[in-house]
């Protein structure tokens, strides 16, 4: 029987679908709960070419909700795309998925994009400011794309294309809680529930059926789900699928020093800080060709190959800042 025959004999997607399935290219942007959900069912459903983009390694507090990440990528540090890669490609030998291990930001999303040019974008991030990024990148190179976003157990999921209304239609600002899965915690179910609607709607688009255009709302602890029409939604005056101003990808300076959730900190430093990291004080616990794990006072610090660094134990910017500096000098 052919590997794909029970999705097949589903009319609406039917071989056609198939076919189109195989020879799309589809980009994943993060490689968390979201991201890792999608992805497994693409390459199940036989999509050939993914290209995956995430910039963390795979830790055991992610292991409750993603997808096929196990306890040794925790321990060995492994980044998401690689873990990922490794294990579609025993799923699936005939995906050919493209690992990119980098942050997204608005000086390099476009570059990214056009790098693998996806015919559609899946949203796997966890946090509002990069999908506002998505969306104003997505209309400024006319790639559709579908949104997802799971918090506590709560989902929303919508397609966007360019007739219909935008995410800065739909959500007008970034909502002012900054509601992250960081902070409100997730329900395992819901990820599912969100990544299995986001899947649907690439089947749809890609057998020629069109996003369904409904914006779907789900609670998978109080076991709600409810579509409405969006038509209704779109902001006649909308800066972004309006007027096509691109204000977020339009900034292109990214601060040095940016607050996490909790007691932690984001450092940036330049790209071949990495080979010098051996100047910073403290001592690195762990490390392979892609992070260091290092310890300093109290501070717990990992340290990316793109030069980035995310530390634990800071209680307030000043502090973050002092420590920057001294990282700084030492490697001076
Ligand atoms: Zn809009």
């Amino acid at each position: 029987m052919d590997r794909y025959d029970r999705q097949t004999k589903f009319q609406p997607f039917g071989e056609n679908g198939q076919h189109q399935l195989q020879t799309a290219k589809i980009m994943i942007m993060g490689a968390g709960a979201l991201g890792s959900h999608v992805a497994e069912q693409l390459a199940r459903a036989g999509a050939h070419h993914l290209t995956v983009v995430d910039m963390d390694i795979v830790e055991i507090s992610n292991l409750h909700r993603q997808a096929l990440y196990d306890e040794s990528d925790a321990y060995d540090m492994r980044p998401k795309v690689v873990a990922l890669r490794d294990k579609i490609n025993k799923i699936n030998q005939h995906v050919t998925l493209n690992a990119v291990n980098k942050e997204l930001t608005p000086s390099n999303i476009e570059e990214v994009i056009k790098q693998y040019q996806p015919d559609i974008i899946v949203d796997g991030m966890d946090h509002f400011d990069i999908r506002f990024l998505i969306n104003e990148v997505c209309h400024k190179l006319q790639i559709p794309w579908v949104y997802g976003a799971a918090v506590g157990s709560k989902g929303t999921v919508y397609a966007i294309d360019f007739e219909g209304p935008c995410l800065k239609c739909i959500l007008e600002n970034v909502p002012e809680t900054g509601e992250s899965c960081a902070i409100n915690g997730v329900l395992p179910p819901v990820v599912n529930q969100v990544a299995s609607f986001e899947v649907s709607e690439v089947l749809r688009y890609i057998a020629g059926k069109g996003f369904s255009k409904k914006l779907i709302t789900l609670d998978c602890f109080e076991m709600n789900t409810r579509s409405t029409q969006i038509d209704m939604l779109k902001n006649q005056q909308c800066p972004v699928c309006v007027h096509g101003h691109y204000n977020i990808l339009d900034k292109q300076h990214m601060s040095s020093i940016e607050a996490l959730c909790g007691d932690a900190f984001l450092f940036r430093f330049k790209e071949k800080t990495f080979n010098l990291a051996h100047y910073f004080p403290g001592d690195v616990l762990k490390e392979n060709d892609y992070v260091k794990l290092i310890s300093f006072k109290d501070y717990k610090m990992t340290f990316f190959a793109d030069g980035r660094m995310n530390v634990h134990g800071v209680s307030h910017l000043e502090e973050a800042e002092t420590l920057y500096h001294n990282l700084r000098k030492s490697i001076q």
